[in-house]
């Protein structure tokens, strides 16, 4: 897709100040006068991160994510936030831009307003839930920069109760996964993806150079439900301790019924949007994998891992590649997690931030207020 500079400027000239540009284009960001009401002031950033690997799924493969820097101004406070969009979901630089664009936030007094916004933002146009959760991001950062505290402490959370972080092993030769399990040394767990035709060749190139828990996500790459029973038993014997989204999402039935028949948990990932799902798919699934780039931000991640574990569902916290303003984010949340795949920032070259860390293979939250994140870039 490709935005014409006349839509793009024509878009971002409503409410919101581009402070950057698609590349092969020349912009000036226009700043609109606030109203008096509300110093609020968004301005948004197209950004490319760099993956480290090529990164491999059961359906695609790609060395870039494109994504959106977002900051929110406020009193002399700036709140970050960030829309991950790898393309197999649907937003790119362009929609996102002309979403953002449309977004006045001058008609809010406060930023403490997120659900006046969440709805304002759903009311605005369906769909771009990375968009949407880069402005819900945002405004948790900037509220808590105003309150001075992290949102693990405002919403009451342990931060000794951060669980240990997965570390991403996509579908690659027998080599190149050892090799990536060699760099992948420091962590407790490993998420390894499959749905392939190599299944059973890339567990065992794991098992050759190491020994820990691995989970294993397989993009509902899996269609025969008898084969997909029979490999979560073999699995098991090899050390996994869950598998993701194992079959196609709206095959509800064979997803129900492996999940009642499987020895290991069934987390539904691609299946799980928003909060409704998570009702919905009570039974399908034993636990749900929850990112903020496909609900919309951590106001709804932290209802839906509520109402999950209100219905004796486990609790998962996964991401895309991401900078680490949105892992810092998702991050928050994470002691309400028994498992986190969160980490996105640790598979790119360019992070324009720094944020949570990783320490013996667990999620460290600091203390600094909002998400956690300093911008470095
Ligand atoms: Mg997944």
């Amino acid at each position: 897709m490709k935005t014409s500079r006349r839509s793009f400027l024509a878009t971002s000239a409503v409410a919101a100040t581009a402070f950057s540009v698609f590349p092969g284009l020349t912009v000036t960001g226009k700043t609109i006068p606030h109203l008096p009401a509300s110093r609020m002031k968004l301005s948004f950033e197209p950004f490319n991160l760099a993956l480290k690997h090529q990164f491999t799924l059961s359906g695609s493969s790609r060395s870039t994510t494109p994504v959106m820097l977002i900051k929110i101004d406020y009193e002399g406070i700036t709140g970050y936030g960030e829309a991950s969009m790898p393309p197999y979901l649907g937003e790119s630089h362009q929609t996102a831009s002309e979403f953002l664009a449309q977004v006045d936030l001058t008609q809010f007094n406060s930023p403490f307003l997120i659900e006046e916004v969440r709805d304002y933002l759903e009311q605005l146009a369906p769909g771009n839930p990375a968009a949407k959760a880069s402005i819900d991001i945002a405004l948790h950062d900037l509220t808590g920069k105003l309150m001075g505290q992290p949102w693990h402490k405002i919403w009451g959370l342990d931060p000794g109760k951060t669980p240990n972080t997965s570390f991403t092993i996509g579908i690659d030769t027998p080599e190149v996964v050892k090799a990536k399990t060699r760099e992948a040394s420091a962590y407790k767990i490993l998420k390894v993806k499959l749905g392939r035709d190599n299944d059973r060749e890339m567990i065992q190139a794991v098992r050759f150079i190491s020994q820990v828990p691995i989970g294993v996500d397989v993009n509902q790459g899996w269609t025969d439900r008898d084969k997909a029973l029979e490999l979560i038993f073999w699995l098991k014997e090899q050390g996994v301790i869950l598998i993701e989204q194992p079959m196609p999402k709206d095959r509800i039935e064979d997803n129900a019924w492996l999940t009642e028949r499987s020895p290991l948990p069934i987390y539904g990932d691609e299946a799980i949007q928003h909060l409704p799902d998570v009702v919905r798919f009570q039974g399908v699934y034993h636990g749900i994998n929850i990112k903020l780039m496909k609900c919309g931000g951590m106001s709804e991640a932290f209802l839906m891992a509520q109402t999950a574990k209100s219905l004796g569902m486990k609790v998962m916290f996964g991401c895309m590649t991401e900078t680490s303003c949105a892992i810092s984010a998702a991050a928050q949340l994470s002691p309400m997690a028994e498992t986190a795949d969160l980490d996105g920032n640790l598979l790119i070259t360019n992070d324009p931030f720094t944020g949570v860390e990783i320490k013996n293979g667990k999620i460290a939250l600091n203390d600094f207020p909002g998400i956690g994140v300093k911008k470095i870039v």
